[in-house]
């Protein structure tokens, strides 16, 4: 690599960078953790961003989560947390932490 590509590429990478970290503080800001559907109602409907939830895998949970709460999962984060040992919705024993989100 030359000395302009490569100072190219340290600035794209100092831009990735910083849209990377205010799009994680912007996500964390608006992110809210739910143990129960009661919750994940209330809050999504209280504060329009994305909901922290436990997730049993089952679709057939997913498509209840949706059509009560109008959210679908949108990510599974890489980084796992542990929010607590059941789904949201179920209360079957959990296998991932998804993000949902209402779709606009
Ligand atoms: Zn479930």
């Amino acid at each position: 690599m030359d000395e302009l590509s490569s100072k190219l590429q340290e600035i794209l990478d100092d831009v990735h960078n910083n849209m990377y970290q205010l799009c994680k503080k912007r996500l964390e800001e608006k992110t809210q953790i739910a143990t129960n559907l009661e919750e994940f109602e209330r809050k999504i409907n209280e504060n329009q961003g994305y909901i922290k939830a436990m997730w049993c895998g089952d679709e057939k949970c997913e498509d209840k989560i949706k059509e009560l709460t109008g959210a679908r999962s949108r990510c599974i984060p890489y980084e796992q947390e542990k929010l607590s040992d059941t789904c949201v919705c179920c209360g079957k024993k959990a296998k991932h932490m998804v993000v949902w989100a209402r779709q606009y």
